[in-house]
């Protein structure tokens, strides 16, 4: 664990707001918040922000910021990657020379083309979560709404061929389902699919992201656990928007958590500004009602099952 991850992990359980000599150790960047898709489980369909894609300059200025001390980055955030191929591939080339420990990326497989595959496969990328929501084609399609089962199953199998083909041992293939009322009886036959895939299969709780998909009837009861610690993620990561506003979470699908302006203020000064601080402070309280993102959260408690 690098020695910056250490400290802010420590704070966390201190509830320090002002982490000095630090800076995030994840970070998501939002190359677009466009998306080829509207998914039941997903808040990006009634998203209010306006829809843009962020220029390679931001992208860099971001970049040139951390300082090696970036351990996870994601870039995306409320967008499919796929749409804006190009940047992506820039991105995570430029990424990997400032040093970020792992790259990546999460696709919905709609547009994952030979090409684009081939390209992905060559390149730096560590790490690409496919979501695929069901077993069925039925299911799969209900849940991811404008997705075709039939073109995603083809592309992440032609996926698999080429980087058997290419020799690519250092990128990871996580295959996601997210388990709701509808797919919770064809998580079997998912792994079955899958399993002889060179892939890991991971099993996702679905949280209602802040009440943000409420009434979309797809959720499970969620269980809180006891004794959960608080959330983390005000002391270990940062969100990028597209258009270069920082928010505290990557919950945020409408922008309303926002503490800085990355064409504006250096990435240092935002992660211990006065916000970032009272934010810190809040949480490790549990006055979450004090924070509009946060109020309704639980996300920070929901986990992932790794099957294979
Ligand atoms: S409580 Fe929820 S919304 Fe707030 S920072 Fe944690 S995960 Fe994000």
């Amino acid at each position: 664990m690098l020695l910056n991850e250490l400290v802010l992990r420590v704070a966390s359980r201190l509830g320090l707001g002002y982490i000095p000599f630090t800076l995030p150790v994840h970070m998501e960047v939002e190359l677009s918040n466009k998306c080829n898709l509207a998914c039941a489980m997903c808040p990006r369909p009634s998203m209010k922000r306006k829809v843009g894609t962020m220029s390679f300059e931001v992208f860099k200025k971001v970049m040139d910021q951390t300082r090696n001390s970036i351990t996870l980055l994601w870039l995306h955030l409320f967008g499919e990657p796929l749409l804006t191929p190009e940047l992506l591939l820039k991105a995570i080339d430029y990424s990997k020379k400032r040093g970020v420990k792992e790259v990546a990326a999460s696709t919905n497989a709609m547009l994952l083309t030979g090409g684009i595959a081939k390209k992905l496969l060559t390149s730096k990328m560590d790490r690409l979560l496919i979501c695929i929501d069901g077993a069925t084609k039925k299911t799969h399609e209900a849940l991811r709404k404008g997705s075709d089962y039939d073109v995603v199953v083809r592309n992440v199998k032609r996926f698999f061929e080429l980087k058997k083909r290419l020799k690519n041992d250092s990128l990871t293939v996580v295959l996601q389902i997210i388990k709701l009322e509808v797919n919770k009886d064809e998580i079997e036959a998912y792994f079955e699919q899958w399993k002889t895939y060179d892939c890991e299969i991971h099993v996702k709780q679905c949280s209602d992201w802040s009440k943000q998909i409420e009434g979309r009837g797809v959720l499970l009861p969620f269980q809180q656990p006891e004794d959960y610690p608080v959330c983390q993620r005000p002391w270990m990561d940062l969100s990028i928007l597209w258009d270069g506003r920082v928010s505290i979470c990557c919950r945020d699908v409408n922008g309303i958590a926002i503490i800085g302006n990355i064409n504006k203020d250096p990435l240092k000064k935002v992660w211990n500004s006065k916000k970032m601080r009272l934010i810190r402070k809040f949480i490790y309280e549990g006055k979450l009602e004090n924070i509009s993102i946060c109020k309704n959260c639980d996300d920070w408690m929901v986990s992932d099952e790794r099957l294979k």
